[in-house]
């Protein structure tokens, strides 16, 4: 800890955001760089706690995992940015997450949430500390291909390259396996590159990670789909073992009147198609879903509906409005809420505060249902109906939604955006493999072991634990990877 009244004589900082009318012209980033000297700054903020929260997500902390799943060692690494020692910060942080530069800009940072500080002043900014160290590292050219140095004979194929099964395949190349990836889109990365927009996480860096993984040795087949191009069977024959990271790709549906109508359409296929035409041609073949000029209606209040209107506002639609079911979050924590859990507050995120420049309001309507999709005379949408609701407790405890006699509203809409969370992964393969699931539909493998119902077939991300975050796709394909190896080798040094 150098600097041991940091924590009260510097006051939190993030970088500054580029204006919405900059931003909303291009698909770059969002924030604007920050120097090294305020980073070293606001590292001098951490108090070096004798139990750093930040750190560890453990469930016997609090009745919600809190602090950071893959427990990066933050302390330390704060200490070594305000000492100006960021070589040795990339090395340390490369130790608990193999990919920072996703996480330092995507992680709704549980680490802050849990930063003791927290508790009565604003957290440690974890989550651009991550952020610096590895970009800078990345400027000074410290991060290079570290191929292993003596292979042992074992070949594993990894099915899916969302953060879950580039995390399982770093880890266990680093094993000194050989790890061929499958992927049935036409670029690896899963959801880093084909859900979360490039506003949030620019490609280029997706794709930077994919070729030193690439270098160090891991094979990458893209546009194959196992289960269809290639059987279950086949790469049981094939492979030592086998480990799914196929991600929740199953969205919810929203089961109303018109939901078959022309211009309503779940959300993935919007944000995907919008990605996969700015990296082809830059929007020039036209082979996405246009928002511009049309109302939009995004249905679901989540990240994934913020980056639908974000997306939306970049088309230059005519206007687009967030349709949420549950009530607005309070603005601080509630008293059910405590510190260390992950605070559940009201969150302005950048497509509601470029909604707000461009239409004068935040575009989220709270406590709405949907009754219905209304069409044109040329089954085109036309409109949504919804109605106001409260929620309710029945005999048994159970909340239902009661909806508000006289609230009804008809909202006109050109393109109707579900996006209502994901059920689970698709069935398909994981029949083939013949698996067991669970309740949910996810593939049945304990956490920390991540064997499934079948020798040798491993499970790990999305696809196990239901759709979650990237820190968490991150921390369960490097557990995996150590369950792997000890399968594979009879023990394993991997963390
Ligand atoms: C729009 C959106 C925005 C999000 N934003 C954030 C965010 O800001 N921060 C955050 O932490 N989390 C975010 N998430 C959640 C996060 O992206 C996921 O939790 C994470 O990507 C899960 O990783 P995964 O590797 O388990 O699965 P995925 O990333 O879903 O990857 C699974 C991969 O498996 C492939 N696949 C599936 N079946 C097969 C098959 N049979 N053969 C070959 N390949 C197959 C799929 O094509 C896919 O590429 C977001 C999610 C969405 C949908
Ligand atoms: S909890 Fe906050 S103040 Fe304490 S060590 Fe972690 S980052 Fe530093």
């Amino acid at each position: 800890m150098g600097n041991p009244t940091g924590f009260i004589n510097v006051g939190r900082a993030l970088p500054t955001e580029r204006d919405p009318s900059e931003r909303l012209i291009d698909w770059l980033e969002v924030y604007e760089e920050i120097p090294l000297a305020d980073v070293e700054q606001q590292a001098s903020r951490c108090m070096d706690c004798g139990v750093p929260f930040c750190q560890s997500a453990k469930s016997e902390f609090a009745p919600v995992v809190a602090g950071c799943p893959v427990n990066n060692i933050i302390p330390e690494w704060n200490d070594l940015i305000y000492r100006g020692r960021w070589k040795d910060a990339i090395d340390l942080l490369h130790k608990t997450n193999n990919f920072p530069e996703f996480t330092g800009r995507v992680c709704p940072a549980p680490c802050e949430g849990a930063c003791v500080l927290g508790i009565n002043a604003d957290p440690v900014a974890i989550k651009l500390h991550e952020k610096e160290i590895i970009d800078h590292a990345f400027k000074e050219g410290w991060v290079v291909a570290q191929p292993p140095s003596a292979r042992t004979g074992k070949n594993v194929a990894v099915i899916g390259s969302g953060p879950a099964g580039l995390a399982a395949a770093a880890q266990l190349n680093k094993a000194g396996h050989m790890v061929t990836v499958y992927e049935r889109a036409d670029r690896i990365g899963g959801l880093l590159m084909y859900g979360i927009p490039n506003m949030k996480l620019q490609k280029e860096l997706v794709q930077r990670r994919v070729d030193i993984l690439a270098e160090e040795g891991i094979v990458f087949v893209t546009n194959t789909e196992v289960g269809k191009d290639i059987s279950a069977a086949q790469l049981e024959s094939d492979f030592d073992s086998v480990v799914l990271c196929v991600g929740a790709t199953v969205p919810r549906d929203l089961p109303v009147e018109g939901r078959e109508l022309k211009g309503v359409h779940f959300a993935m296929d919007f944000l995907k198609a919008n990605t996969k035409s700015l990296l082809d041609s830059e929007h020039k073949d036209g082979q996405y879903i246009n928002a511009q000029g049309k109302n939009v209606v995004v249905i679901g209040g989540g990240d994934t509906g913020t980056d639908c209107i974000g997306t939306s506002l970049r088309h230059q639609c005519q206007n687009a409005i967030q349709l949420e079911i549950m009530p607005c979050p309070p603005g601080q924590r509630s008293a059910e809420n405590p510190w260390p859990e992950w605070p559940k507050r009201l969150l302005v995120d950048y497509g509601q505060k470029e909604a707000i420049a461009v239409q004068g309001q935040d575009p989220r309507q709270y406590l709405v249902m949907t009754k219905k999709i209304e069409s044109d005379d040329q089954g085109n949408v036309k409109a949504v109906h919804t109605v106001h609701i409260t929620w309710q407790r029945n005999d048994k405890g159970q909340m239902f939604p009661q909806e508000v006699a006289g609230s009804e509203k008809v909202i006109p809409a050109d393109i109707v955006l579900i996006a209502m969370g994901f059920m689970g992964p698709e069935g398909g393969l994981i029949e083939q493999f013949g698996l067991e699931q669970d309740n949910r539909s996810n593939i049945a493998a304990e956490y920390d072991k991540f064997a499934t119902s079948k020798p040798g077939v491993f499970a790990a991300g999305d696809g196990r634990r239901g759709q979650s975050l990237i820190v968490w796709a991150i921390d369960e394909g490097r557990r995996c990877a150590r369950e792997v190896d000890t399968y594979l080798m009879g023990s394993s040094y991997l963390p």
